[in-house]
C-alpha cells in the first residue's frame, strides 16, 4: 500500500533497524521500545489488521510466530520468556494499520495487560 509506513519499510523507502528478513516477513526494532527487547514482525504483504485476514493469510500469521521464536532465541529471551502481541482496533490501541506482531521481552511483565 503506497502510503503505509510499514510498507515503506518493506520497500526500503524509509530506513529502519532490521533484525530479520525473508521472502514473507520483515522484523525491525520498535522506535519506542516498551521492554529491553521490542521487535515488530510484519508480513511483507499489506494487511491492515487481523480483521482483514482472508483464509490464505492463516499461513502468514504462522510465519510471524515462527520468526518471533527465532528472534527470541537470537536475543536470548526464549527461556526467560516473552510476550507476542497483535493489537487489533481501538480498544487494543492499534496505531499502525499494517498488521504487526510485537515481540516483547527481557523483563517480567504484568498480567492482565493495562
Ligand atoms: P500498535 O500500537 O499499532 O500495536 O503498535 C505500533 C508500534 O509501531 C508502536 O510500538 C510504535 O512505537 C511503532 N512505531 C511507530 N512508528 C514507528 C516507526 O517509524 N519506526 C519504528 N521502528 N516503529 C514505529
Ligand atoms: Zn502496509
Amino acid at each position: 500500500m503506497s502510503d503505509c509506513l510499514f510498507c515503506k519499510f518493506v520497500r526500503k523507502e524509509i530506513p529502519t533497524r532490521v533484525v530479520f528478513e525473508d521472502d514473507a516477513c520483515l522484523a525491525f526494532e520498535d522506535i519506542n521500545p516498551k521492554a529491553p527487547v521490542h521487535v515488530l514482525i510484519i508480513p511483507k504483504k499489506h494487511l491492515g489488521s487481523i480483521n482483514d485476514m482472508a483464509s490464505e493469510d492463516q499461513v502468514t500469521l504462522g510465519q510471524l510466530a515462527f520468526v518471533a521464536k527465532r528472534i527470541a532465541q537470537d536475543k536470548k529471551i526464549d527461556q526467560s520468556g516473552y510476550r507476542a502481541v497483535i493489537n487489533t482496533g481501538p480498544d487494543a490501541g492499534q496505531s499502525v494499520f499494517h498488521i504487526h506482531l510485537h515481540l516483547l521481552g527481557g523483563r517480567p511483565m504484568a498480567w492482565p495487560p493495562g
